[in-house]
């Protein structure tokens, strides 16, 4: 067992720790996480805790699974890494025609980075050089959801907001155009029993009317220098678990094709699964002219993005030498190989355990668990699709009890589930439940125990 102390120690003298307040970080006592087995992440004093955010949102198989690290193995002992600037390597080879199988239409080339941000990034700059090498340069804008997250690079935060994220970098970003997404509860604070705001259906209804008519008007307004709208497709997961009601994503793409728009689809948080379909386009059978992949593209376990274009938009950079219309844009580690190698394991255990119809069976445990916090006066929404959950505090109108400041109700519930043994995060005021796809149902039962059991006994 590893020395926690000095550890800890350690890690307050140097790690600057990803949106992490250091002040607050270094006064607590904080969990060093050391193996993992399945669904349970173990600490350095040998405490298990279930992971409840799938290692943020990218655990697809569990931890320690014997055909990933096997493959990774394999992998390692042919070699490590090799550059995919001016050489080729058989994992990510056989990737790239895995990945243009099984992502929505026609998408048919696969540019490999390393991170959701750097994927976005370099579709943003696929969607402008597209009309750039077509004759049209102005189309260099984007069209964004509003509250839309997308990364943290300078690119992927400028078609992105969040006002505690990215405040002080606003200046550095470039100016993009968002649009209202159909979010009820920004619009009802109370619900007849037993209903959640998102499950309305003629709230939804109206709100998608209104925000796909926004969206036409900005299109007909500024659809002449607009390369692509950007979107998640049917639930946006950092700006608090928001979903979209049936038909949005539809009505968007079809909208982006009336008049001549491309759109990107960023999975980088939906796919593989977590919605239950392999993508989230496939739910409304839209075809994206370029989709982001990361996260769980390897099953959580090594870094790895792929944004996947149609073969008309990589065609557009095809040229001499001279014409210079290459995508000069790579990275070192560009389709690393044993990431590759995890990635490939990765999508064979999709098939052999029929993973999407485990987690379609998974999201029925959900609803019915989660169905107890109907009672709950400060629960104002609790919204899913498959396995990615979010259940918001706030206060209802019905009730006379004040809901505290934001993020700090949903942050203490957070932290009273870890000595039950769960680790989730909140975002703001919204809980995130994130259990690991291929989760059991005893485990997801339980660990829907403990977050119904918190939340239910919180002293308001
Ligand atoms: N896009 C979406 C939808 C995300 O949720 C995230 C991260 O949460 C990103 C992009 C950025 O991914 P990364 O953190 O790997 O850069």
């Amino acid at each position: 067992m590893a020395d926690s102390s000095r550890l800890l120690q350690l890690d307050c003298d140097h790690v600057w720790h990803p949106f992490t307040q250091m002040k607050h970080w270094r006064c607590a006592d904080q969990l060093i996480i050391e193996r993992g087995d399945g669904f349970y992440l173990i600490d350095t004093n040998g405490h298990r805790y279930i992971d409840g955010v799938s290692s943020l949102w990218c655990n697809v198989h569990g931890h320690n699974v014997p055909q990933i690290n096997q493959a990774i193995r394999d992998q390692l002992d042919r070699i490590a890494h090799t550059t995919l600037l001016g050489l080729a390597s058989p994992p990510s080879i056989e990737l790239a025609g895995r990945l243009c199988h099984i992502t929505p239409g026609s998408l048919n080339k696969v540019f490999y980075s390393d991170a959701g941000s750097t994927a976005v990034e370099i579709s943003l700059k696929m969607a402008v050089g597209y009309w750039y090498h077509s004759g049209e340069p102005k189309k260099n804008r984007f069209i964004a959801l509003q509250g839309a997250y997308h990364g943290d690079t300078v690119g992927a935060m400028s078609v992105g907001y969040s006002d505690l994220f990215h405040r002080p970098f606003e200046s550095m970003a470039f100016t993009s155009t968002f649009v209202p997404v159909p979010n009820p509860c920004l619009v009802v604070h109370e619900t007849p029993a037993g209903v959640w705001p998102s499950e309305q259906e003629a709230l939804n209804q109206s709100l998608l009317d209104q925000c796909l008519n926004e969206l036409a008007a900005a299109l007909k307004r500024q659809a002449h220098q607009t390369a692509a709208i950007i979107v998640e497709p049917v639930m946006q997961g950092a700006a608090g678990m928001v979903c979209q009601p049936s038909g949005f994503i539809q009505g968007v793409a079809q909208l982006a094709r009336e008049h001549d728009v491309l759109l990107i689809a960023d999975e980088v948080a939906t796919g593989f699964g977590r919605t239950g379909s392999m993508f989230a386009c496939q739910h409304e059978e839209v075809e994206p002219d370029i989709i982001c992949l990361a996260k769980g593209l390897t099953g959580g376990y090594l870094p790895l993005a792929a944004t996947v274009c149609s073969d008309e938009i990589e065609q557009t950079f095809c040229g001499e030498i001279d014409d210079c219309r290459a995508l000069y844009h790579g990275h070192t580690y560009t389709g690393n190989a044993l990431a590759c190698a995890a990635a490939l394991a990765s999508l064979d255990l999709f098939e052999q355990n029929d993973l999407i119809n485990h987690i379609n069976q998974s999201a029925v445990i959900v609803s019915d668990r989660l169905a107890a916090l109907h009672d709950c006066p400060h629960v104002l929404d609790v919204r899913h699709r498959g396995l990615m959950i979010g259940i918001e505090l706030g206060r209802h109108q019905n009730t006379a009890k004040p809901f505290e400041p934001a993020g700090q109700a949903a942050s203490q519930i957070c932290l009273a589930m870890r000595p039950k043994g769960l680790i989730v995060r909140p975002l703001g005021n919204v809980i995130v439940l994130m259990p690991i796809p291929a989760m059991d149902h005893t485990t997801l039962g339980h660990m829907l125990d403990i977050v119904v059991d918190t939340i239910i006994n919180y002293p308001w």
